[in-house]
C-alpha cells in the first residue's frame, strides 16, 4: 500500500494519510501503533496532551522501521506557550517519543483569550531552527490568528490542523490556506462518530457505487480535496479498512454531493470552537 505524499511549503513531504491517536488509552497505545505500523501506516499524529507519546515511542523503537521512513507529529499544549516553555515542552515530547526530532510540531490551540499565540509561534520558528522539528505548523487557528502570526514573523505555517468533515468544512479557513500554501489537516475526519455521517445519502451512495464502506468514501473525499487525514481506530480491521482507500476514485458529482452536506452555518461542528479553548 503506497500512500501518496504531499509537499509542504518548506519543501518537506508528509504522507497524506496517517494514524491519529487521540483518546487511544496510554496502556493500549504501543499495541495499537505497532499494529498500525504493521498494517502499513508510516505517519502518526499524537500530542503531549494525549498522554500517550511514550506508547508511540515504544512502538516506533520496536518496529525496526528506519526513522526516515516515518513521519511523526506532536503538539505543544495550551499552558506552555509562554517564555521558553515551548523549548522545554518539545524536549519532553522528544524524550517520551525516543526521537531526536519530530517531523512536525504544532501549536495545538491558539488560546486567544490568553493572547500568547504569537509568542508561541515565534518560539516554534526557533525550535525548527534548532533542529528539534523538521516542520512547524498550527492547529485550530482561525483566519485572524493565521494572519497575525504570519504578519508578526513572516513565517507561514506548513499546516493548519482543524476540525473538518462533510458537515463542517470550514471554507473560510480552507480558502485562506489554499491562497497561502498552507496544507489542511482534517481532524475528526469521520465526524468523531458523533453524527450519522455514514448513512447520509451522498456518502452511502458513493460507497455503494465503488463497493467500498462509507468510512472509505469519506476518507477518499478528504484525500481528493487535498486534505491530510489520520483517522483513529484501535481495531486492526478498521486500521486496514481506513488505509485501503487508494484503489478507487470518487467522481466529480460524488464529491460535489458530499460538498453540499455542510449546512454552511457552522452547525455541523462536533467539538470545541477555538475561541472557547483557553
Ligand atoms: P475520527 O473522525 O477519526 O473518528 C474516530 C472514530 O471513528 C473512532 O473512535 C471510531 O469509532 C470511528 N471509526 C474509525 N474508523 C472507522 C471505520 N472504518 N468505520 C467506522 N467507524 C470508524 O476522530 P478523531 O480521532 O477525533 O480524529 C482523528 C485524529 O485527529 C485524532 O486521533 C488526532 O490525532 C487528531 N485530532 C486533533 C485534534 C486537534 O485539536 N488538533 C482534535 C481531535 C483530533
Amino acid at each position: 500500500m503506497t500512500v501518496p505524499s504531499v509537499t509542504l511549503n518548506d519543501g518537506n513531504s508528509i504522507p497524506q494519510l496517517g494514524y491519529g491517536v487521540f483518546k487511544v488509552p496510554p496502556a493500549d497505545t504501543e499495541r495499537a501503533v505497532a499494529e498500525a505500523l504493521e498494517v502499513g501506516y508510516r505517519h502518526i499524529d499524537t500530542a503531549a496532551i494525549y498522554g500517550n507519546e511514550e506508547g508511540v515511542g515504544a512502538a516506533i523503537a520496536a518496529s525496526g522501521i528506519a526513522r526516515d521512513d516515518l513521519f511523526i507529529t506532536t503538539k505543544l499544549w495550551n499552558d506552555r506557550h509562554h517564555d521558553e516553555e515551548p523549548q522545554a515542552a518539545i524536549r519532553e515530547s522528544l524524550d517520551k517519543l525516543g526521537l531526536e526530532k519530530v517531523d512536525l510540531y504544532l501549536v495545538h490551540w491558539p488560546t486567544p483569550a490568553k493572547d500568547d499565540y504569537v509568542h508561541a509561534w515565534e518560539k516554534m520558528v526557533e525550535l525548527r531552527a534548532a533542529g528539534l522539528t523538521r516542520s512547524i505548523g498550527v492547529s485550530n487557528h482561525l483566519v485572524p490568528h493565521l494572519e497575525r502570526i504570519v504578519e508578526a514573523t513572516g513565517v507561514v505555517p506548513a499546516v493548519n490542523q482543524i476540525e473538518l468533515h462533510p458537515a463542517y468544512q470550514q471554507r473560510e479557513i480552507t480558502d485562506w490556506a489554499a491562497a497561502n500554501d498552507v496544507k489542511i489537516e482534517s481532524w475528526g475526519p469521520l465526524g468523531q462518530g458523533k453524527y450519522d455521517l455514514f448513512d447520509a445519502e451522498p456518502v452511502a451512495s458513493a460507497a455503494a457505487a465503488h463497493g467500498k464502506t462509507p468510512a472509505q468514501a469519506v476518507l477518499r473525499w478528504h484525500l481528493q480535496k487535498g486534505f491530510i487525514v489520520f483517522p483513529k481506530s484501535v481495531r486492526r480491521e478498521r486500521l486496514e479498512e481506513n488505509l485501503d482507500v487508494f484503489d478507487f476514485e470518487l467522481t466529480a458529482d460524488e464529491i460535489a454531493a458530499i460538498d453540499a452536506m455542510d449546512p454552511g452555518d457552522g452547525s455541523g461542528r462536533v467539538s470545541a470552537h477555538p475561541d472557547e479553548v483557553n
